[in-house]
């Protein structure tokens, strides 16, 4: 079967891309983490005090940013750079998560981040996840999967992930940022977060990643 391009978007936590990287696995292709990449970008912008409401510091700003997925041996996975400096973990924060999605609303960073996903995509073979990667960075993908659960139990998910890192975080910290995020990736003027009309829904509330995972490759062939 041909290369194809395959998107997964959703909200915040719902283990798009815990789907999406066993996906890219099993099929021999790359796996892209879009959501890395705002929150790469928001990295720099909280380092250098940029103001993000203001198109000429925003243009100065992405004009010295330069962002590269690179492959680490060690834990067998694409890792985001940010001019050089592998910044995989450090994006993780909650700092970084409290702001991403003001700054991912901005017009002008979304014109940045839009157009080197695209040429990512430019061989095909890749599972890329995010928001609008469906709708906008690849609105002629071959197989589109928009996932969704429920808020409780993607809280949960979200506050296991993070309290390793950070065991002073509370579940309502974590419930408030997924909330917040929420509203703002899906309420944005720019490609807002929505599913597109010819992507194929999974509510993963009560699913295990293996059933997940039969159901995303099943997809797959039914393309053949
Ligand atoms: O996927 P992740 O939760 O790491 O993404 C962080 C934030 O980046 C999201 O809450 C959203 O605001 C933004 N994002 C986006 N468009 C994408 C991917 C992520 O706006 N394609």
């Amino acid at each position: 079967m041909n290369k194809i391009i395959i998107t997964i978007d959703g909200w915040s936590s719902c283990g798009k891309s815990t789907l999406a990287k066993q996906l890219a696995k099993k099929l021999g292709y790359i796996y892209i983490d879009s959501g890395a990449m705002y929150r790469a970008i928001t990295l720099y912008f909280l380092r250098n005090h940029i103001d993000w409401t203001n198109d000429i510091s925003v243009s100065d700003a992405l004009s010295n940013i330069q962002l590269a997925f690179i492959f680490n041996h060690e834990s067998n996975q694409y890792e985001i750079h940010l001019n050089h400096e592998n910044v995989e973990w450090l994006i993780r924060d909650l700092v970084v998560a409290e702001k991403v999605s003001e700054i991912a609303a901005v017009g002008l960073i979304r014109k940045f981040a839009v157009a080197q996903q695209q040429l990512m995509g430019k061989e095909k073979g890749i599972v890329m996840d995010g928001r609008d990667i469906g709708t906008t960075v690849f609105p002629d993908a071959a197989l589109k999967i928009f996932m969704t659960a429920d808020i409780l139990i993607r809280v949960e998910r979200r506050y296991k992930e993070m309290h390793d890192k950070n065991p002073n975080i509370t579940l309502e910290e974590v419930k408030n940022n997924l909330s917040h995020r929420d509203y703002i990736d899906s309420n944005r003027e720019v490609s807002p977060l929505k599913m597109a009309k010819d992507a194929i829904l999974i509510d993963n509330s009560h699913l295990n990643m293996e059933e997940q995972l039969t159901i995303a490759l099943q997809l797959v062939e039914n393309l053949v």
